[in-house]
């Protein structure tokens, strides 16, 4: 970069700095109509297939684990970034005995190649982690191994073990796979890898994340994914879904994938950099309210803002610095580590800029306001996220006491981004707080629900063993 630096337009970058900040405003009555409007869709989306942006998915799950469960299950977990295999020995009431896994990367070519390629590599990892099953483990003789298979994209399921998948979401785009269920291609592979194991539930990670959660607290009834992107499930009671004609659960109730992260309305505050975001998506128009939340999207949203104060107001030289215009090269972990610069000079702020960026020599005021950015991005998707968990309390009665009595209402949390992200879950926190009020805030309880989806499912394929006694 020229040494000689055309000054910053400090009044530009101010312009678009406000014009930003008043963009992404998210003030609590907006909030109230964001949870509104999320309410109304969930009725609509359980009312009849198709009936909404919101999918509101039949998970086939109707019954969340007891505890009861016992045996060697295994689990896969195919998110958005890394995909992870674990195996728990479940001891009944003694709880998880022994538990082990490992985590992969997915290398990025196969996000977009073919479903052969992305299931063989899967498989491939599978057979590698089974191979070195330890004596930990107790397999009952002349039975297969079986695993919960963890499908974090949206599936319209057809049983508990299988379903076909409805559309890509977080970057992947495998034409092959629309339509396919993805249980047969997955043991399919397993075939072709010489694995002999049986696939007994096939579960969305916010559904593996609620069962998980609940073999651990009683009052979980919610799971909240903030990971590479967002989703959540809740428990619903089956008379209150009209599209539903299968036969009543005996318990009454079915947990539901909202696949909230399709949700759009006209109160969700959107910038130019947001609609740029999508239109030059992989899906563009889908997963609205995914874009301005989740960790796939929002480092990317800070990029292109810094992007337009580069260009317009010279705010890093006289040309925009050429790794700025790489889409998805400031990623929101890098976002975060700068939003969470405690030191004096924001030497965070520096490297990162200089490390990724190719960016050396900042101000400490363009730091300052790099920080002011990151927080604007963070806060508003933090408090989109309270609105939508407002938006299912409501959903599910939640938000109000009945004749004195409050629900306890517990949500399982996952996902990278709530767990590493400081600023925004203490926000996320804080805003569900405002939005339901001091006395009700004091009966809902958010925890992190650590890798519940993984265990969840390996929880849900136990209590749905081929091998089980009173499988129906
Ligand atoms: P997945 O959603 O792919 O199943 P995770 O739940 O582990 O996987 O979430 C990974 C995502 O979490 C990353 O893509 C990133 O967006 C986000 N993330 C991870 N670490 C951090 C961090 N330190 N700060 C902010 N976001 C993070
Ligand atoms: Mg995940």
């Amino acid at each position: 970069m020229s040494s000689v630096m055309k000054s910053i337009r400090w009044c530009k970058v101010v312009e678009i700095y406000n014009e930003f900040e008043e963009k992404c405003a998210t003030s609590n009555d907006k909030l109230k109509h964001i949870a509104e409007a999320m309410t109304e869709e969930m009725h609509a989306g359980l009312a009849s297939e198709g009936g909404s942006k919101l999918k509101m998915l039949v998970s086939y799950v109707d019954n969340l684990p007891t505890g009861e469960e016992e045996g060697v299950y295994y689990a896969l977990d195919l998110g958005g970034t890394n995909f992870r295999v674990l195996r728990v020995q479940l001891a009944g009431k003694s709880g998880i005995e022994s538990q082990e896994f490992m985590e992969v990367s997915i290398p990025p070519q196969l996000m977009v190649g073919t479903s052969k390629a992305l299931f063989d590599y899967i498989a491939t990892q599978l057979a590698k982690f089974v191979a070195k099953e330890s004596d930990k483990f107790h397999l009952p003789p002349g039975r297969k191994r079986e695993l919960g298979f963890t499908f974090s994209f949206p599936v319209m399921q057809l049983s508990i073990a299988s379903g076909t998948l409805m559309r890509w979401t977080k970057g992947f785009s495998i034409d092959d796979m629309i339509g396919q269920d993805v249980v047969a291609e997955l043991t399919q592979a397993m075939k072709r890898k010489g694995i002999d194991m049986h696939v007994s539930a096939l579960v969305n990670d916010t559904v593996g994340t609620l069962a998980g959660g609940r073999y651990n607290n009683n009052d979980v009834a919610i799971a909240v994914i903030l990971g590479t992107g967002t989703n959540a499930a809740y428990v619903e009671r089956a008379k209150d879904i009209p599209k539903w004609h299968g036969a009543p659960p005996k318990s009454g109730e079915m947990v539901i994938n909202t696949e909230w992260g399709n949700f759009r309305s006209s109160h969700l505050p959107l910038t130019e950099y947001d609609n740029a975001l999508d239109s030059e998506s992989l899906n563009p128009g889908q997963q609205m309210y995914e874009k301005m939340i989740s960790g796939m999207y929002m480092g990317e949203i800070l990029r292109r803002v810094l992007c337009r104060m580069a260009d317009e107001a010279a705010l890093f030289g006289d040309t925009v610095p050429p790794k700025l215009k790489t889409p998805f090269v400031l990623r929101t972990p890098e976002m975060s580590a700068m939003h969470h610069d405690t030191s004096e000079d924001l030497r965070v702020v520096g490297k990162k800029l200089n490390d990724i960026l190719e960016i050396s020599n900042t101000s400490l005021e363009t730091r300052k306001l790099i920080v002011n950015l990151c927080n604007i991005i963070a806060t508003r998707g933090a408090r989109l996220a309270a609105a939508g968990i407002l938006g299912i309390l409501r959903k599910t009665g939640r938000h109000v006491a009945k004749n004195g009595e409050t629900a306890k209402t517990v949500i399982a949390m996952d996902g990278g981004l709530y767990e590493h992200y400081t600023e925004y879950r203490k926000c996320m926190e804080n805003t569900i707080h405002e939005l339901v009020g001091d006395e009700l805030s004091q009966h809902v309880k958010l925890v992190h629900s650590n890798d519940g989806s993984g265990i969840g499912a390996a929880l849900l394929a136990a209590s749905h063993s081929q091998y089980s006694k009173d499988r129906n």
